[in-house]
């Protein structure tokens, strides 16, 4: 019932989740806009398409893995999109691996169930969908080590969880349609935050004439530690491996979060809720993104908030 997995969104995520569905023995058929990215799976001899319509139309489950929400609505709503098709759908699946806020997940979900199916397919009567975001970054989607957050149908998630095992280490079910991304917004928020936070924090204390290393060290066994101190900490020559040890350079870019940040402060409006600390972050971000460093690692935010600029 797996068994044809169309796949669309080749980038720094995607490209090594499919190669990794190709490992696990899935049928994987794939599409991007960008000709490049598809011409290294073709090169390989996996087959590729020209439109997410063309992909449906040979696939069980549909799995995309965009920048944004606009991408993910184009993918489905455009004038080649998976929903374009004029009839009955064939692909029984949806799987929306990007990170977009939880309503745009939702929105889906409800133009998905007033879809019908071409023919009675697997565990499913009407097409299913879910909002499958990850965690986890690139090193993690090519060692197929991600972690999923999942919302929608419990029984669709239930049926998915294979495959989504073969791409990743653990799935989490979140509840219903729009709750796997609205975990991954609050969980970058509150990632987001913590940065800051430790950033700050080695900063006071290097002013204040203690190393990084040291209280580091403290951090880590003490009641400050958190995953940007004790595993991807923002001080250079601190940590080995991790962006900040280069420049910064690699990971997940502060670009990347600003637009996660802009979700989460979007979703917040939307039902009323305000969240001053993540509304402050979101603007360290932007602001970080205009001096230039949209493109480096979101650990800089440290050497450009409180250690001098960025280079
Ligand atoms: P990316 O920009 O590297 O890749 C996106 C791909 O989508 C590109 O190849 C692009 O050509 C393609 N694309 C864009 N519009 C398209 C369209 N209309 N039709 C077909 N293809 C289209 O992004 P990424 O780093 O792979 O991230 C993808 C998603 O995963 C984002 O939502 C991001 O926030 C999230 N994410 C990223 C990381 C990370 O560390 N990079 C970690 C967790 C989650």
């Amino acid at each position: 019932h797996l068994e044809n997995v169309g796949f669309i969104g080749l980038g720094n995520m995607g490209s090594h989740m499919a190669r990794n569905l190709v490992m696990a023995g899935y049928k994987v058929t794939v599409h991007d806009i960008n000709e490049n990215s598809m011409k290294k799976f073709a090169d390989d001899g996996i087959p590729t398409k020209q439109s997410p319509l063309e992909i449906s139309e040979t696939s069980d489950v549909v799995i995309t893995m965009l920048p944004s929400s606009s991408h993910v609505l184009d993918v489905y709503n455009g004038s080649n999109g998976l929903l374009r098709g004029g009839g009955p759908l064939r692909p029984w699946l949806y799987i929306d691996s990007s990170t977009v806020d939880p309503q745009t997940s939702r929105n889906i979900s409800t133009t998905i169930s007033r879809c019908h199916l071409k023919e009675k397919r697997g565990y499913a009567e009407k097409p299913m969908i879910l909002d499958a975001p990850v965690s986890g970054g690139v090193p993690a989607a090519e060692a197929g080590k991600l972690t999923f957050m999942v919302g929608g149908l419990e029984e669709t998630y239930i049926a998915a969880k294979p495959l989504l095992l073969s791409m990743g280490k653990k799935t989490i079910y979140c509840g219903g349609a729009g709750n796997g991304s609205a975990a991954k917004i609050c969980n970058n928020m509150a990632m987001a935050i913590s940065m800051l936070g430790v950033s700050e924090a080695f900063a006071l204390g290097q002013n204040l004439g203690i190393k990084a290393s040291t209280l580091t060290d403290i951090f880590n066994c003490s009641s400050a530690r958190c995953w940007s101190s004790d595993t991807y900490n923002p001080v250079p020559g601190v940590m080995e491996g991790v962006p900040s040890s280069r420049n910064y350079n690699g990971g997940f870019t502060s670009k990347l979060m600003a637009k996660d940040l802009d979700l989460a402060m979007a979703s917040a409006t939307g039902v009323g809720f305000k969240c001053p600390m993540g509304s402050e972050a979101l603007e360290t971000y932007r602001k970080l993104c205009e001096d230039g460093s949209e493109l480096k690692d979101f650990s800089c935010a440290f050497r450009h908030c409180y250690a001098g600029k960025d280079e």
